[in-house]
């Protein structure tokens, strides 16, 4: 699809919003199925985990011996009579191309109060029943089965992921549970109250997005009058120790691009590290095309040209390149790229949707039911086994650069980003 063939998304770029919400946003309802958390049911959490360290194999004329640690699942059970002790699996999820996979993505919800033009739609959209949508309860025994198989870090999203109750209740099981790097994308609106309870419950870090620096944009973006509550909110994030907040901006042309320059200003004088996101082929009216993509080069030129910035170094499994302000100023930017330079190689992430799918990659073209199994009495190690098998199969990359690319039939809203 072309610019021009992009009417509706140009409509609401000249102010045309054709189905406009009054007011804010109500909240949607809360996903049912919350069955409330009993207490002492976080008793078991699977088996306690032991790090061995074994020296790797000795190298010719390399003289210091590299130690190698690897995770293994201690089972007092398993201690033979002699005192021997027996060591499982390794508890590391391996795919096909010897990706270590180490993130996952929760969707916690695929409700959402916003309808940002490059995500949902404007016109209604179905959600899934509430009892297709996992309950807490499902959601907790699949973040163990996840931890038990080396996950190391959880996000959760949605949808928003603040309209479901509960969610401080789930993340202070997923704290128990020792994952060592707990964040939460949010759309930001409910957050400033929420600060609080999130930190309680053992939140590390946290992304809010913020498409526009302008309330009108802002509105025209995400269709909701939400600036303030979310300016609210990341101001209550900065104020604690999960600042420096991520703020996450995805770039649309015809919407925001103007606004590189002045996001890297906020990122300078709030301290914050401001993202840019490609606009990627997951909305929901299917009007992406490449010229409303913004380039990752492009922002890094004007930025660089204003304020020279230094590269940060970074995991070969992050998604961002990550920049600091060669003059010293506070605040960070970091470049996220999918379209432009795919970092598929050092895919870390998969991904578990609000109604129980594994998707191990955003462009999948099919994801894989857990809940199903969840349902019909599986066990632990039946599910650790389906986990295994699909994660081998992950895609080598997305195919977006691809002639005769399709994008997936989920959109973001319902895969959780
Ligand atoms: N509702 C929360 C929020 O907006 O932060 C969390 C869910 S949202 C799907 C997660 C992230 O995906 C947000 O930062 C959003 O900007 C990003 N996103 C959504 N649709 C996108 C698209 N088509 N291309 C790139 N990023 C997208
Ligand atoms: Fe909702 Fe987040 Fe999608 Fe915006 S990007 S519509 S806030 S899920």
């Amino acid at each position: 699809m072309t610019f021009a063939s992009a009417p509706h998304i140009l409509a609401i770029a000249a102010g045309i919003q054709p189905a406009y919400d009054k007011d804010v946003t109500p909240t949607p309802p809360a996903c049912g199925r919350d069955i409330p958390w009993r207490r002492g049911e976080a008793a078991g959490f699977g088996l306690p985990r032991v790090r061995v360290e074994t020296p790797a194999p000795p190298v010719l004329g390399k003289e210091p011996v590299h130690r190698k640690c690897a995770d293994f699942r201690f089972d007092p059970d398993s201690m033979c009579e002699s005192g021997f002790l027996f060591f499982g699996e390794p508890m590391t999820l391996h795919d096909k191309f010897g990706r270590q996979i180490t993130d996952l993505r929760v969707s916690v919800t695929d409700r959402c109060n916003f309808r940002c033009v490059y995500c949902r739609s404007a016109d209604p959209e179905n959600y899934r029943e509430h009892d297709e949508i996992l309950s807490w309860n499902e959601l907790e025994r699949l973040a163990r089965i996840f931890a038990d198989l080396g996950i190391q870090k959880m996000r959760i999203t949605g949808g928003e992921p603040l309209v479901r109750d509960g969610v401080e209740v789930y993340l202070r099981k997923l704290t128990e549970l020792r994952v060592p790097d707990i964040s939460m994308t949010t759309n930001g609106h409910l957050l400033a109250e929420r600060v609080p309870g999130l930190i309680s419950a053992g939140l590390h870090r946290i992304n809010v997005s913020l498409d526009s620096l302008d309330p009108i944009k802002f509105e025209k973006i995400t269709r909701t009058r939400s600036y303030d509550s979310v300016m609210r909110g990341i101001d209550a994030v900065q104020a604690t120790a999960l600042a420096p907040a991520k703020i996450n901006a995805v770039l649309v042309r015809g919407f925001n691009e103007d606004e590189v320059e002045a996001f890297a200003a906020f990122a300078r004088e709030r301290g914050v590290i401001m993202r840019f996101i490609e606009f990627m082929p997951l909305d929901a009216d299917r009007h992406w095309s490449r010229d409303l993509m913004v380039p990752a080069e492009e922002v890094y030129r004007r930025i660089h040209a204003q304020w020279p910035l230094v590269q940060i170094p970074h995991a070969q499994s992050e998604t961002a390149r990550k920049y600091r302000f060669a003059d010293g100023a506070p605040g960070e930017i970091g470049l996220i790229a999918p379209v432009t330079q795919p970092f598929c190689g050092h895919c870390s992430r998969i991904r578990l949707t609000a109604d129980g799918k594994v998707r191990t990659c955003l462009f999948s073209k099919d994801d894989h039911d857990l809940r199903g199994m969840l349902r019909n009495g599986a066990s632990d190690a039946d599910i650790e086994e389906r986990i295994r098998a699909l994660v081998d199969q992950k895609e080598k990359g997305h195919r977006i650069n691809e002639a005769g690319f399709v994008p997936p039939s989920r959109t973001m809203v319902f895969i959780g980003g």
